[in-house]
């Protein structure tokens, strides 16, 4: 499916870099750029960067890279077509249809996102509108815990029916192929065959967002209290991984981002309770204990975490667990600790919004609340600085270890040189792996890369370049294949912005290579000089290459003189060969 080259251009110059990526990430702005912390890689300082004027990002650590088109791609995991699609959506632009054909071009994510929203659809109407007993019972169920229609259309709630087919039934009229619901974990497949039903009966949904807003999967609480399991959510598929999302986020990163701060809680009747109060900075993570992707994802909105579990000791174990996820994704934890075995749930409701914002001014630093635990299970004092320690070791910056350090010691009357020692016997942890991949074997490094830095860089020095030197017998297939486009506008006089190569080679390696090399910081004082550097090294690397040339001719020469000795003629070759090489090298001739 080819999307025309004009439309793309549309879209692209109807979008803008630093709006999109501020979905996903908080960026703050220095200089001509913008930082943040990586959405691709655990990163605990800001190395990726968003370039408004050029419109392409570019992260320091990992080397990923591109414009707008590449980045939803990568936070989206989508191929270029639906990063274009799902643009022109958000700008308005309409596209050609896809056409039957077509249709089996579009990946399984983007399939299952689609058939994800659709029934998000279908069970949010159910509620809504739906006049049977158990669209009755969910609406009393919702309305007895005060779910009102704000909330939920604010989290797109739906309900199930308590039947073993509405959602076939539903997929039948809306020409939606059973088979993705399956995938998606909405049917499950029948003992006969080609017999699906539905997994979600007699359930209130909770539709899961990703930062895109779209719908990836469902958490589904009971009606029916004898029903086995309270809660049962989506199976992991393409779009899903079980760990990596928190409910709630989409909903409320904006908030998040301008307070800079966010309450974690559990569960998802904790995270309404709590945003219906007004406490519009919540997320859940889902149900499980605290992932370290989830941290890193929390973190990058806000380094300010506040921890709201349930009051009891599960609850309490809880938080301390989340205290060392959340410290080692490089996040600020505090924990805001309920009186009784009260939940956030039944807090809220009792004493209303305003009460979590106060508790909140009290939280609990890491180390008061684990002295908290120890006085409350009777531990001696020294043991918790044992256990604090451990958590030290977590924290990535030395000042802020030190600083860690002198609270324990301020709050236990430990020495701080004792906590110190006690620091360098306990063994660092693995760190958090990075997600290394061929990236880091490609380009090659050398001459011949550093000269096509420069000219896609440089589109005034293309002529000056090329009229001395063309692409030839280029080993590396990806360089060869940049420095041929390159080559050919040139040739056919039709240089164009560098920019626009990105949309030429919108799979990576080669887009990243080229968001790297227009993003190599270039003395922006002083443009002239600048260009004269890159000038310098573009002909200090042709003169390598054609050294390089020389040599091996060089080194072939000397195979033949080997095999014919008396050969006056191949050594009088050769000795000019090695006099021009040498020359090369010392005075830079033959340019
Ligand atoms: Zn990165």
């Amino acid at each position: 499916m080819r999307i025309p080259e004009d439309k793309i251009e549309d879209v692209r110059a109807a979008t803008d870099i630093l709006s999109v990526v501020q979905g996903y990430v908080a960026l703050k702005r220095r200089g001509q750029n913008y930082f943040g912390l990586c959405p691709f890689h655990s990163d605990t300082a800001p190395s990726f960067a968003v370039n408004p004027a050029r419109q392409i990002f570019r992260c320091f650590g990992c080397g990923r890279g591109g414009n707008v088109f590449g980045f939803v791609m990568e936070v989206e995991r989508i191929s270029f077509v639906e990063a274009v699609r799902m643009l022109a959506e958000r700008a308005g632009i309409e596209l050609p249809a896809v056409s039957a054909s077509e249709r089996d071009t579009v990946s399984e994510s983007e399939e299952l996102v689609r058939a994800n929203g659709m029934a998000r659809d279908f069970f949010h109407k159910q509620l809504m509108e739906s006049q049977s007993p158990g669209a009755i019972e969910a609406r009393r169920y919702l309305a007895e815990r005060g779910y009102g229609k704000t909330v939920i259309e604010h989290f797109l709630l739906g309900y199930a029916p308590d039947s073993w087919d509405s959602l076939v039934q539903f997929a039948k009229q809306a020409g939606l192929a059973p088979s993705i619901l399956t995938q998606a974990g909405l049917l499950k497949e029948g003992k006969e065959k080609n017999r699906p039903y539905d997994a979600f009966r007699h359930r209130v949904m909770f539709p899961i967002r990703n930062l895109a807003g779209r719908v990836i999967a469902f958490g589904g609480r009971r009606l029916r209290e004898e029903e086995e399991a309270k809660y049962i959510n989506s199976p992991e598929t393409a779009v899903y991984r079980k760990g990596r999302e928190l409910f709630g986020l989409w909903e409320a990163r904006q908030d998040i981002r301008t307070r800079d701060e966010a309450i974690l809680v559990e569960g998802y009747t904790d995270c309404l309770s709590l945003v219906m109060a007004g406490v519009t900075i919540t997320v859940a993570s889902l149900g499980t204990a605290l992932t370290e992707q989830q941290a890193r994802l929390l973190k990058r909105f806000t380094d300010k975490v506040f921890i709201l579990y349930d009051g009891d000791n599960a609850g309490l174990s809880a938080a301390r667990r989340a205290i060392d996820v959340l410290i080692a994704a490089g996040a600020k934890p505090r924990v805001i600790v309920l009186p009784g075995t009260e939940d956030p749930d039944s807090f809220v409701r009792k004493n209303g919004g305003d009460a979590i914002w106060q508790l909140r001014e009290t939280a609990f630093s890491p180390v008061d609340f684990q002295l908290h635990l120890a006085k409350r299970n009777q531990v001696p004092p020294a043991d918790a600085a044992r256990e604090l320690v451990n958590t030290a070791v977590l924290i990535a910056s030395p000042v802020e270890q030190d600083i860690f350090l002198r609270e324990i010691s301020a709050r236990t009357a430990v020495s701080a040189d004792a906590l110190r020692r006690e620091l360098s016997r306990v063994r660092v942890p693995g760190q958090i792996p990075e997600e290394k991949s061929a990236r880091t074997t490609w380009p090659p490094k050398g001459t011949l890369t550093a000269l096509t830095r420069v000219l896609v860089r440089r589109t005034d020095l293309r002529p000056v370049i090329f009229e001395k030197w063309s692409p030839q017998n280029i080993a590396d297939a990806k360089l060869a294949e940049l420095l041929n486009v390159l080559y050919e506008e040139w040739q056919s006089n039709a240089i164009k912005e560098p920019e626009k190569l990105l949309d030429r080679f919108p799979d990576s390696p080669l887009r990243e290579f080229l968001a790297g090399c227009l993003y190599e910081t270039e003395d922006e004082e002083d443009e002239e000089r600048g260009l004269e550097i890159d000038r310098r090294t573009a002909l200090d690397c042709l003169r390598g290459l054609e050294a390089d040339g020389l040599r091996v001719e060089i080194a072939e020469l000397k195979q033949k003189l080997v095999a014919s000795p008396n050969e006056p003629q191949l050594l009088r070759e050769l000795q000019n060969l090695m006099r021009r090489e040498k020359n090369l090298r010392i005075h830079g001739q033959d340019i």
